[in-house]
């Protein structure tokens, strides 16, 4: 088999990756361990930024996201039991749209089987190869049988754990890491949310989010410890812990009701350099992942496929290589700015086991500056409805 891109990954950065370039009139074929149910079935990030709202519309893929989606334009800051609200919309002009993760992946499917490009899912031991040459080719397997795709370039969107990191020579690539000393217990549950905006909230028991899927569905985190169990938290202790860690006007109007999802996910800050080797590029997670405290992870990988997908595109329209060669460049100064901001927002929001009363001395007065500086509050807006791409 041939291809232009062959993709690995059929996650929110490949599909992505594969409808732009498809629209664009470069032939891709997507791979990708599981099935197509099983990524459908994958709960995850829910705040889309502007610019990756404008990449799905590009890549034709934006209709039900405009007619179901929650534009918002702020989200509250909550904490010594009252509410700070971050105007978005006052501050930067921009607003953000609450559209699940599941939901974007969807549209891009749907856009994709339209399109007639060809995904392969539950393709077993997916492998780039010589990347590092002119003539580069992923082999998998498939009933029984071994497959060769031979193309001009492997985009890697295969996650963090993905093999297209792991395939790199050890000295070509540096790892930056930061693990954080706590979790997220999250719960899914058809009910509407407390607030109809997100409310990030610092208490002295530890962070907890209100996030939303729907006006019928909410999203809702409580800060854990990482040996903590999900076995540990009916849904009666998880909401209990949520109202006491919010203002008494939000805990007062929580609607309770069985949650259908519930999974603790560790927090971790890591960024690989550089994001090309060769005729490989690697693309959103499997570069690099954030803690979802910033909202950036889905956004990250919208924009990390922005820029190469231009890239690709002036490569085969224009015969000129000038934007793969600064694909990795453009997109870590991006990257980092979002790592960034990320973890600031992890460090004001969450409670540290190891920093005291004293750190939480400073959070108080940092959230106090946020409070009354519109200078503050404008560098947080900025930051979390996206930097420019
Ligand atoms: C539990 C969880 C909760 C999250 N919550 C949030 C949130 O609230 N907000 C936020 O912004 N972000 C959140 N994120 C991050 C966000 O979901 C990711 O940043 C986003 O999915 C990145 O998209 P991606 O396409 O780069 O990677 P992925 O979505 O991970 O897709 C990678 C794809 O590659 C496939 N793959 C992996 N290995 C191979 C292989 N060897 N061969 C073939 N295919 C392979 C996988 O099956 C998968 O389909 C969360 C992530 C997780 C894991």
């Amino acid at each position: 088999m041939r291809t232009q891109v062959t993709i690995i990954g059929s996650g929110p950065a490949g599909l992505l990756l594969g409808q732009l370039l498809t629209r664009a009139g470069i032939d891709n074929i997507i791979l990708d361990r599981v099935s197509k149910d099983y990524i459908l079935g994958r709960v995850r990030a829910g705040v889309l930024e502007w610019g990756s709202v404008g990449l799905l519309d590009e890549a034709g893929a934006g209709a039900r996201m405009h007619a179901e989606g929650l534009p918002h334009d702020g989200y509250s800051l909550a904490f010594d039991g009252r509410d700070h609200r971050i105007d978005l919309f006052a501050l930067t002009g921009k607003r953000v749209m609450v559209y699940g993760q599941t939901e974007v992946t969807r549209d891009l499917m749907d856009a994709r089987e339209a399109s007639g490009a060809q995904t392969i899912y539950e393709a077993g031991h997916v492998q780039p190869h010589d990347f590092d040459g002119e003539n580069p080719y992923v082999t998998y397997e498939k009933d029984g049988v071994t497959h060769r795709i031979d193309c001009d370039f492997i985009a890697g969107c295969d996650g963090f754990h993905g093999v297209s990191r792991k395939s790199v020579p050890e000295g070509a690539i540096q790892n930056f890491e930061k693990i954080y000393p706590f979790g997220w217990l999250g719960v899914l549950a058809e009910i509407p949310p407390v607030s109809h905006e997100l409310i990030y909230a610092n208490h002295p028991r530890g962070f907890a989010l209100c996030s939303m899927r729907s006006e019928t569905r909410s999203r809702y985190y409580v800060q854990c410890t990482l040996d903590d169990k999900v076995e540990n938290w009916s849904d009666e202790r998880f909401f209990d812990e949520l109202r006491r860690r919010l203002p008494a006007h939000h805990a007062e109007a929580m609607v309770v009701g069985p949650s259908f999802e519930k999974s603790i996910a560790p927090l971790r800050s890591f960024v690989a350099e550089p994001m090309r080797f060769g005729r490989m590029f690697l693309v959103g997670d499997a570069a690099h992942i954030v803690p979802p405290t910033g909202a950036k992870g889905l956004n990250l990988a919208a924009s990390d496929v922005h820029y190469l997908f231009e890239g690709l595109r002036d490569y085969y329209g224009d015969h000129s290589s000038a934007g793969i060669d600064t694909y990795s460049a453009r997109a870590l100064k991006r990257v980092w700015k979002s790592v960034r901001f990320s973890w600031s927002m992890t460090t004001l929001m969450h409670r540290f086991p190891d920093t005291g009363d004293f750190g939480q001395k400073i959070q108080e007065a940092e959230l106090d500056y946020l409070t009354h500086s519109v200078a503050a509050s404008t560098a947080m807006a900025e930051n979390y409805v996206g930097l420019p791409l």
